[in-house]
C-alpha cells in the first residue's frame, strides 16, 4: 500500500529519507517555507561576479562514511578540496588546526615533532586530568598561550560566554597535530559539489514519486491530513514553543565584493576578541577549479538567536538540555511524526551525520511499516 508522507523541509535529511520512500513506492510531498531547497547548505550563483556562493556559510563536505560518500557522489561530482583555514591572532597569521607550522610560528622555534610534543606537554595543566569544559580541555592540550591566541576569544564571539560554561566536546571537534598536516578535518573523504549543494540536493528530489512545494509553511496542526510526517523543522517550533525557546546562535554575514583574490584562502579566522567578527570567507576559494574576476567575501558575525532569525548552532548547555528533554517527552506522544535534522533533533550535525542519519531513519521507517509496527519519533535519542 502506498502511504502519503510529507516532509516538512527540503535539506538533507527531507531530501534523503523522501527519495528513499519515494524509492520504496510512496508518495512524498515536500514542503519547505523557504524558496529554495537544500536548508542552510544551499548554494547560489552570484549574477554579477559568477562564484558559487554559500549562502548561509561555508559548507564542507567530509566523511568517514564510505556508503554517504557514495550516495552524494550518486549525486552530483565532488572534486577534491581540502579545507586549509588560517587565522589571524595578535598581529600574525597562523595556519589551523594548531600543527607543527603553527606551534614553531608561535613560539620562534623549529622544533620536530617529537619535540614540539614535549615542548606543548610544558605549557598543558597536566593537573586537569578529566577535562569538562572547553576551557580545561584547551588547557590541558595546548596551555595558556595557544588557548588564547586562538580559542578563547574566538569563541566568546562564537558563542556568547564564556569557555569555562561550554562543554569540552566542542573543541574536540578539532585536532592539535605534532607534523605539518593543515587539512582541517581528517576524513577519509573530502571534497565539494562541483555545481553546488543545491544541484545536488534538485537532483536527489527528482523522483516521480516527489513532489516538492516551496515557499510552502506547514501547519503542524495538519499533521493528521498525512499518513505520516517528517519534521526537520526546529523541534520546539512544532510544539509551537509552548514550553519556551529552545536556544541557538545565529549568524549575519556581512557581504562585501572585491575583485581578484582579496585574502588569497576560503576561510580566515579571527582570534582576537576586539575583531567582532570570527571569520572572513572568500567563496570562490570554495571551487578552486573555477576563475572568476570578481569576488564575494562575507564577514561572518554570531550571536543569539531572536524569534525572526535563522538557527544554525544549538546551544545545549545545562538549562537547554532540560527543556529539550521536556520537548522529547512531548514528541514522543506524537503517533504519525518523525523529528530529523539538525533542527529536529537538537543537535550541532555535520552534513554527512545527518546524511546518514537519514538513511536510517528511512530503513527504520519503511521496516517498521512492512511489521506493521509504529515508526519511532526519533531514529536517535536526541537527548
Ligand atoms: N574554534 C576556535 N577558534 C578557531 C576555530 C574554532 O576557538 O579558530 C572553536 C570554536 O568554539 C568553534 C569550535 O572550535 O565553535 C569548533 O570549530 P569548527 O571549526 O568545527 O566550527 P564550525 O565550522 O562548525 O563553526
Amino acid at each position: 500500500m502506498t502511504d502519503k508522507v510529507l516532509m516538512v523541509g527540503a535539506g538533507l535529511s527531507g531530501a534523503v529519507i523522501g527519495r528513499r520512500l519515494a524509492e520504496a513506492g510512496h508518495s512524498v510531498t515536500v514542503m519547505d517555507a523557504r524558496d529554495h531547497v537544500a536548508g542552510n547548505c544551499h548554494t547560489r550563483r552570484d549574477p554579477q561576479t559568477g562564484v558559487l556562493v554559500h549562502v548561509y556559510g561555508p559548507h564542507i563536505f567530509h566523511t568517514d562514511d564510505a556508503e554517504v560518500w557514495e550516495y552524494v557522489n550518486t549525486f552530483e561530482t565532488f572534486l577534491p578540496f581540502k579545507n586549509r583555514v588560517k587565522t589571524t591572532s595578535q598581529g600574525a597569521v597562523y595556519s589551523l588546526p594548531i600543527n607543527l607550522h603553527t606551534i614553531n610560528q608561535f613560539y620562534g622555534r623549529t622544533f620536530r615533532p617529537e619535540e614540539a610534543r614535549a615542548f606543548i606537554e610544558t605549557q598543558a595543566d597536566t593537573s586537569i586530568t578529566d577535562p569538562q569544559t572547553f576551557e580545561d580541555q584547551a588547557l590541558r592540550f595546548v596551555g595558556p598561550d595557544l588557548y588564547e591566541a586562538f580559542f578563547k576569544g574566538y569563541t566568546e564571539k562564537q558563542w556568547g560566554c564564556s569557555p569555562t560554561e561550554l562543554p569540552a566536546s566542542i573543541l574536540k571537534r578539532l585536532p592539535v597535530r605534532f607534523n605539518y598536516d593543515d587539512n582541517y578535518f581528517f576524513h577519509r573523504f573530502q571534497g565539494m559539489p562541483e555545481g553546488g549543494y543545491t544541484a545536488m540536493v534538485e537532483r536527489i528530489l527528482d523522483h516521480p514519486g516527489i513532489d516538492v512545494h516551496l515557499e510552502t509553511a506547514f501547519d503542524p496542526a495538519d499533521a493528521g491530513d498525512w499518513d505520516h510526517v517528517f519534521w526537520s523543522g526546529p523541534l520546539d517550533g512544532f510544539f509551537g514553543y509552548e514550553l519556551g525557546r529552545l536556544g541557538y546562535r545565529t549568524l549575519d554575514f556581512e557581504e562585501f565584493r572585491s575583485t581578484g583574490d582579496w585574502q588569497g584562502c576560503a576561510v580566515m579566522n579571527y582570534g582576537d576578541r576586539d575583531i567582532p567578527y570570527t571569520r572572513i570567507t572568500e567563496h570562490k576559494h570554495f571551487s578552486p577549479w573555477e576563475s572568476h574576476e570578481g569576488s564575494v567575501l562575507y564577514r561572518e558575525f554570531s550571536r543569539e538567536c531572536g524569534p525572526d532569525d535563522i538557527p544554525y548552532y544549538p546551544i545545549r548547555l545545562v538549562a537547554e538540555k532540560a527543556m529539550l528533554g521536556d520537548y522529547v517527552a512531548r514528541a514522543k506522544d506524537q503517533r504519525n511524526v518523525t523529528f530529523v535534522g539538525r533542527l529536529g533533533t537538537y543537535r550541532y550535525l555535520d552534513m554527512d551525520v545527518t546524511i546518514r542519519e537519514a538513511m536510517d531513519t528511512a530503513a527504520i521507517w519503511l521496516e517498521a511499516r512492512q511489521a506493521g509496527q509504529p515508526a519511532p519519533v526519533f531514529a536517535r535519542d536526541p537527548l
